[in-house]
């Protein structure tokens, strides 16, 4: 393995920075490795028979980082690329995630490799339904919640969900967020991630002085979250100048007219490719741009030493989990550029699961407006509380988050374990 690759491994820039943070807070160096590391992790392999009559085997993934503040929680990842470096770090980043906005929860992730695009809706449930029976022991809403990720939407959760309760004999909602309407899933949950990025995204020009309607964006990603995002902030007044999904990158300098381009995109099978009122351009220029807000809301480590230094977006709201890797964050410090970090920038999404889980527990439905208010609120404290911790200690909001967020885990940890005895902060 080259030691590029060893240096963009995303679980290694989450511990970058939580080595960062749990140094200023000194914390002692026994609950700083318990932290570290996930408390569970499980391999499955599993086969399905194909529409064709073949059987194909896959390897799947769930990592349960830590569950000091609740049930671990987090998404199902569908994807060639995944591993299980890249779950680990996305299960702590939940850990932090649910620390930072503060919802009673703690962190996991799952990921299954394989490339949604080339199965049928067949072959995807069996996927699906084989993945939760090789994990029934694990799921459970009192122990761990899955939610929907790149590759997997509210059709998984339901398969999920229905498999689970047969698995069980009776029906139970609340083991995974992120289902559709009809099988228990909550308003405003498709869109919470992307609500939120808009919402966060509003406060950082703010922060900046910029007013939404003068300000422009790039958006990197048109799936659930990039999509989302671009339509809030649409129409908050936002010009957004610049969006891609895998297929293609565009840039129009007078504004993508998004809802326009949603129509467009719903009946050109998911994709924006070959979206007419635009310019192509290379994707990796989308990154580039000269705009106030530059949105990665694709995938991790698209931003690294490499390319961080020609960056010229005032403020980077990190749509995505890890899109910016730890040997970028010095250089943009040193250029001024204000980072929104994913644990508080995409945490719209979890926060309105914790909303549907509490919703399927209680037998509640709430109606959008709450919904949506309570979203804002939670977001908006959770990026004030960063703010002012930043300020305290004199560090990047993302490192902030982290104080924030490890300080609150290690201290619910030490309740919970024998090490009582041991200090939970360093003595001087
Ligand atoms: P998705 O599968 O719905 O969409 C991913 C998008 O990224 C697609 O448009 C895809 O074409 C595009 N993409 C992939 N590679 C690309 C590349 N190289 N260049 C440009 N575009 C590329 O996934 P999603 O749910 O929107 O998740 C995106 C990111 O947000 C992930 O990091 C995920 O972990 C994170 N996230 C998602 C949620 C959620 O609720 N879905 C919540 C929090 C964080």
């Amino acid at each position: 393995m080259s030691s590029e690759i060893i240096k963009h491994n995303p679980f290694q820039s989450m511990i970058d920075r939580f080595n960062i943070a749990a140094d200023i807070l000194n914390l002692d160096e026994s609950i700083k490795q318990k932290l570290q590391r996930p408390e569970k992790q499980i391999t499955v392999n599993f086969s399905i028979t194909l529409d064709n009559g073949n059987v194909q085997n896959f390897e799947g993934y769930r990592v349960i980082h830590n569950t000091a503040l609740g049930p671990s929680k987090g998404g199902i990842r569908y994807d060639t690329g995944v591993n299980l470096d890249e779950v680990k770090a996305l299960a702590a980043w939940m850990t932090w995630k649910s620390a930072v906005t503060g919802i009673p929860f703690g962190g996991a992730k799952g990921g299954i490799i394989c490339d949604p695009k080339n199965h049928s809706k067949t072959e995807l449930e069996k996927i699906t339904r084989a993945y939760t029976k090789a994990l029934a022991d694990i799921f459970g809403p009192e122990k761990d919640v899955p939610a929907p990720d790149m590759g997997t939407g509210p059709d998984e959760m339901g398969w999920l969900m229905d498999e689970f309760s047969i698995l069980h004999g009776r029906p139970i909602h609340a083991v995974v967020t992120g289902k559709h309407l009809h099988s228990g899933g909550s308003l405003g949950r498709v869109e919470a991630t992307g609500r939120g990025v808009s919402i966060i995204t509003i406060l950082a020009l703010q922060k900046l002085k910029i007013r939404p309607a003068r300000a422009t964006a790039a958006i990197q990603g048109f799936g659930n979250v990039g999509l989302h995002s671009a339509l809030f902030l649409h129409e908050k007044g936002v010009k957004i100048v610049a969006v891609s999904d895998v297929s293609e990158a565009f840039y129009n300098p007078n504004g993508i007219n998004i809802p326009e381009l949603i129509l467009y995109y719903n009946l050109n099978n998911k994709t924006i490719k070959g979206y007419p009122n635009s310019v192509a351009i290379k994707h990796e220029d989308l990154l580039l741009l000269d705009v106030d807000v530059l949105i990665p809301a694709a995938k991790e480590d698209v931003i690294t030493h490499k390319n961080a230094g020609d960056i010229q977006a005032r403020i980077i709201v990190e749509g995505a989990n890890g899109p910016v890797a730890s040997d970028a964050d010095q250089i943009l410090h040193d250029k001024n550029i204000l980072v929104v970090p994913d644990i508080l920038a995409n945490a719209g999404g979890v926060t309105v699961s914790y909303f549907e889980w509490l919703q399927n527990s209680l037998l509640e439905s709430w109606r959008i407006h709450q919904i949506n208010k309570r979203l804002e609120d939670i977001l908006e404290k959770g990026f004030e509380t960063v703010f002012r911790v930043a300020v305290k200690h004199n560090v990047t909001p993302r490192i902030a988050a982290y104080i924030i967020a490890l300080k609150k885990v290690a201290e619910t940890q030490s309740v919970k374990e024998v090490a009582l005895e041991a200090p939970l902060f360093k003595q001087n």
